[in-house]
C-alpha cells in the first residue's frame, strides 16, 4: 500500500556535514553505487535492470514485504490479488524481464473467454462487441451515438489541453463517452475523466489525433503497420504467474545480490559533492553515488526537503506540485461464492459500471474465470472495485457497510443470491495517482527543480504511467540512461 504524506519529521539534515562518512549499518559493507528507495514494481525493476548492467544496488523498503501494490493472497484454496490482477504482453521490457528472471515457465495465460468484457447499462450487463460488425447491432450505444461515431474522421483538432471527457465527447460524441470511455477510465485510474488530462492520462489516444487527425484513421493506420511489421511480435496476451503477480516481485527481490532492506522507511536524504547521497532511516545512514526514488509523489516531496538547491522557492514549488497530485481512496473486495449463488455465467474478464448508472461500484472482475485454478471447481471469486473519483460516499462507510452496498449494487447485474462464503477487503487510502490537467507541466517543473543534482532519478507511477507495463518499461529506460551517462562521463 502507498503511504500518504506525513510532514517531514527529519531533524538532522546531513547536508554540509563535516567529518568522516557515518558508520555503515551492521552487516552492510558500506557505500553503494546506487540506492533505490521503494520496492514496488518501479523500484524493484529499476534495481534489477541496473544490476543486470553491472551496478551494485541496494533497495530500501518501508513495509514488511516487497511488491508495493502487487499483493497476491492465498485463502481457503483460492488465490486472488489485492491490487493489479494481470498484465498484457505488449512491452518488450516486460518480456526481457520475465526471460531474464527465468520466469517463462511460471507464466499463466488468461482463458480465451476472459477477452469478453461487459458494461453495465440500465441494471444489466452487455458484452462489448469483439468485432467491428457487432458494434452496429450492439445495445451499448443508441443509434444516434453510433451515427455520431461515423463523423469522427471529420472533427477538427483542439488547440489547448483538454480533459478526457472534453476530448472524447468532442471527437466521438456524448454516448461513446458515457458508455465506453467513462467506464474504461474508471477501470484504469479509478478517476474522474472530467479532471484527467488527455495528454497525460491517455497519451496514445492523444497521439492518434495529433498524427492522423482522427482516432479512427489512426487506429486503422496502426492495424496496417502491425500487419506489415516483420520480426518477432509480442502477442498482447493477458498474463499472470502461477503464484500470482507477487511471484514476479519475490523472484526479482531474490535475485538481487544485496537483500532488500525491509521495514526501512527512509526519512531524509541529503547530498554533498564529497559523499554523494546520504540516505537516513532511524539511526542508520547509507551512502551512494546515485539515488533512485521510486515512491509515491508525497513521499518524494518529503524526501527532497533537505537536498541542496540554488533556488529554494523553486524547490518549494516542486514540493507543492508533488503534494498536489491526488490519489483517491479505493477499496477492492474479493469474495467467494458457490457457483449456484450467481445467475450470470461470469464468462469474461469482468464488468465496468459507467457513472451514468449512479453506483459507487466502479467495476467487478471475475478472477476465477480469467485464470485457471484460482478457486475450487464449484466456486466463483469476484473482486469488486469501489471508491475512486466517484465513490466518495462508499469510502466513508465501514468495511461491512461497503460490502453490503456492493452486494446490493451488483445484484441486478449478476443475480447474486445470499452472502459470500468469505470476503476480504483491501483498503487503499491512496490508490492510483491522477494525471489531471497540467500534469505534464507539473512533472517538467519538478524535474527542473532537481536538475542540478547529479545522479538523482525519480521513477514511479505518478510520472511514468500507471500500468505495470509502463513502470517496467521506464525502469529499463532508466538503467540504460544511467549506463549512457556513465559512458559519457568516462
Ligand atoms: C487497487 C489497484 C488496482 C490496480 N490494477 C492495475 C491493473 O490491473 N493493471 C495495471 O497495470 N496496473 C494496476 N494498478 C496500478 C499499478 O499497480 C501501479 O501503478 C504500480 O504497481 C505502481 O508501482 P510503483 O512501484 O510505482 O509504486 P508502489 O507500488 O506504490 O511502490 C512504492 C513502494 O515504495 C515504498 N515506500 C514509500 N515510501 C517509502 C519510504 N519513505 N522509504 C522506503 N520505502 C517507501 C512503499 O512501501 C511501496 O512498497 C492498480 C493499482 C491499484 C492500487
Amino acid at each position: 500500500m502507498q503511504d500518504t504524506d506525513t510532514h517531514n519529521t527529519a531533524t538532522n539534515s546531513l547536508e554540509g556535514m563535516a567529518g568522516p562518512i557515518p558508520q555503515a549499518p551492521k552487516g552492510h559493507s558500506g557505500g553503494q553505487q546506487v540506492i533505490v528507495i521503494g520496492a514496488g514494481i518501479s523500484g524493484l525493476c529499476s534495481a534489477w535492470f541496473l544490476q543486470q548492467q553491472g551496478y551494485d544496488v541496494l533497495v530500501l523498503e518501508a513495509s514488511a514485504s516487497v511488491g508495493g501494490n502487487l499483493q497476491t493472497v492465498q485463502r481457503d484454496g483460492c488465490q486472488f490479488e489485492r491490487g493489479p490482477n494481470s498484465f498484457i504482453n505488449n512491452r518488450q521490457a516486460m518480456a526481457d524481464l520475465i526471460k531474464g528472471a527465468g520466469l517463462e515457465e511460471e507464466i499463466v495465460l488468461a482463458n480465451a473467454a476472459a477477452h469478453r468484457r461487459y458494461i453495465g447499462k440500465h441494471g444489466k450487463l452487455i458484452a462489448l462487441p469483439s468485432k467491428p460488425l457487432e458494434a452496429i447491432t450492439s445495445k451499448i450505444l443508441p443509434w444516434a451515438g453510433k451515427l455520431r461515431v461515423a463523423k469522427e474522421p471529420f472533427v477538427g483538432q483542439s488547440a489547448g489541453e483538454e480533459t478526457i471527457a472534453q476530448f472524447a465527447t468532442r471527437r466521438l460524441g456524448k454516448d461513446v463517452f458515457d458508455w465506453l470511455i467513462d467506464p474504461f477510465i474508471s477501470g484504469i485510474y479509478a478517476g474522474d475523466p472530467s479532471k484527467l488530462s488527455i495528454q497525460a492520462a491517455a497519451p496514445k489516444l492523444f497521439a492518434l489525433e495529433q498524427q492522423h487527425g482522427s482516432l479512427i484513421k489512426g487506429a486503422w493506420a496502426q492495424i496496417k503497420a502491425r500487419r506489415a511489421a516483420t520480426g518477432p511480435k509480442l502477442d498482447g496476451a493477458m498474463m499472470s504467474f502461477k503464484l500470482g503477480l507477487h511471484q514476479l516481485m519475490r523472484t526479482l527481490a531474490d535475485q538481487l545480490l544485496n537483500p532488500v532492506q525491509l521495514n526501512t522507511q527512509v526519512e531524509s536524504v541529503s547530498y554533498s559533492q564529497d559523499y554523494g547521497y546520504m540516505v537516513r532511516s532511524g539511526d542508520t545512514i547509507w551512502q551512494a553515488e546515485k539515488l533512485v526514488m521510486a515512491v509515491p509523489a508525497a513521499q518524494v516531496a518529503r524526501l527532497i526537503e533537505d537536498l541542496p538547491t540554488p533556488n529554494e522557492p523553486q524547490l518549494m514549488a516542486a514540493q507543492k506540485q508533488l503534494r498536489s497530485i491526488e490519489y483517491p481512496a479505493v477499496a477492492t473486495i474479493s469474495m467467494a461464492f458457490e457457483k449456484g449463488q450467481i445467475q450470470h455465467p461470469l464468462d469474461g474478464f469482468g464488468a465496468l459500471i459507467p457513472s451514468k448508472e449512479n453506483k459507487q461500484t466502479l467495476g467487478v472482475l471475475f478472477p476465477s474465470s480469467i485464470f485457471p485454478d484460482r478457486a475450487s471447481a464449484n466456486q466463483h471469486i469476484l473482486t469488486v472495485f469501489v471508491g475512486g473519483g466517484r465513490g466518495h460516499q462508499a469510502m466513508q462507510l465501514s468495511a461491512d457497510e461497503r460490502l453490503a452496498l456492493v452486494l446490493d449494487e451488483l445484484h441486478s447485474y449478476l443475480g447474486i443470491d445470499g452472502q459470500p462464503l468469505w470476503s476480504e477487503e483491501s483498503y487503499w487510502p491512496a490508490a492510483i495517482p491522477q494525471y489531471t490537467l497540467g500534469h505534464l507541466q507539473k512533472v517538467a517543473e519538478i524535474d527542473q527543480a532537481l536538475a542540478h543534482l547529479p545522479g538523482l532519478y525519480l521513477r514511479s507511477n505518478w510520472r511514468d504511467g500507471v500500468a505495470l507495463g509502463d513502470c517496467v518499461e521506464q525502469s529499463q529506460v532508466l538503467a540504460l540512461q544511467i549506463v549512457d551517462e556513465d559512458v559519457e562521463d568516462k
